[in-house]
């Protein structure tokens, strides 16, 4: 009969950090997210070697205190849910309280954070999940997080990573979709040295999108706006006659979140029917 044992709790971290984290470009999303719900006006990604050696992310929002550095790795540890009611209300990107723990868990971890208006800062060091001791940084206020060696520790995970070049790609995309749904925060992204993109945060719709999405494809794109039930979609949606070879520059956001719909992909396909050939397909910036 097999003897059933529960698991120690570094590897029941391990696998649950899997959950959360299953490439570098999970890590560039929550870390992005995390710095958007700080109420970050500017962030900065910068990432090497596809994010696997090296995934730094900076921004000025509300900063962590000193103390509290050691408590935002928990697993199950937030600042955005206290009771049970709150699920019904959520108003950040974040609220699981995960995604820290997961991410120091299969990685080497470097976080700097001021809190604004304080004096000085702090910064903690963790490897594979396991935290050093918090000492006293000079630091701008925010906060900034750097990712080294992620998966250092779970060779398996580490196998199924695609090439620098994929994963980099997989990076810069979760930078932008972030980015896109958020154009009153600059967002830089920087791959191996070089500038991928930079969004001004002047929180105009037509600089974001030109920015991010490229002079080419902007031009072909024009503004929209609609209301029924209560529901608002505004945006951009790409000329009949500048339809694209595949549905990558479809972009739909929910209440700021970027999201993934075959609804809603129906439904703009649907409203370009007998203009497009087929296998050509529309481009979108929709916010709903
Ligand atoms: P969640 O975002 O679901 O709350 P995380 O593990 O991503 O969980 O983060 C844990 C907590 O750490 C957050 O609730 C927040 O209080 C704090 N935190 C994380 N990143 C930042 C940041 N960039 N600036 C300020 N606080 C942060
Ligand atoms: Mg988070």
């Amino acid at each position: 009969m097999p003897q059933i044992q529960q698991l120690p709790a570094h590897i029941a971290d391990l696998i649950a950090a899997g959950e959360v984290v299953e490439r570098p470009a999970s890590v560039c999303k929550e870390l992005l997210e995390n710095a958007l719900d700080a109420g970050a006006s500017a962030v900065s990604v910068e990432l090497e070697h596809g994010g696997m050696t090296y995934l730094r992310v900076t921004d000025n929002g509300c900063g962590i205190a000193p103390e509290q550095l050691p408590t935002a790795f928990l697993r199950h540890a937030t600042s955005k849910l206290r009771r049970a009611e709150d699920l019904a209300a959520i108003g950040t990107l974040g609220f699981r309280g995960e995604a820290l723990a997961a991410i120091a868990a299969v990685s080497r971890l470097d976080i700097f954070s001021r809190v604004r208006g304080a004096d000085s800062g702090a910064s903690l060091h963790l490897e594979g999940g396991v935290p050093g001791e918090v000492t006293a940084a000079g630091c701008p206020e925010g906060t900034t997080i750097c990712v080294r060696d992620l998966f250092y520790n779970t060779p398996a995970r580490r196998k199924f990573l695609k090439t620098d070049r994929a994963e980099g790609a997989a990076c810069a995309a979760a930078a932008l979709r972030c980015a896109l749904g958020r154009p009153d925060v600059s967002v830089r992204c920087i791959r191996d040295g070089e500038e991928v993109f930079f969004s001004p945060g002047d929180n105009k719709l037509d600089s974001c999108v030109y920015s991010l999405l490229g002079r080419e494809l902007a031009k072909t794109l024009l503004p929209c706006e609609g209301e029924v039930d209560g529901v608002r979609v505004h945006g951009f949606i790409s000329s009949p006659s500048a339809g694209r070879g595949s549905r990558a520059q479809q972009h739909f956001f929910c209440n700021g979140r970027w999201i993934r719909s075959a609804a809603l992909q129906a439904a703009l396909e649907q409203a370009y029917r007998n203009t497009l050939l087929v296998g050509r397909f529309p481009a979108c910036v929709l916010y709903v």
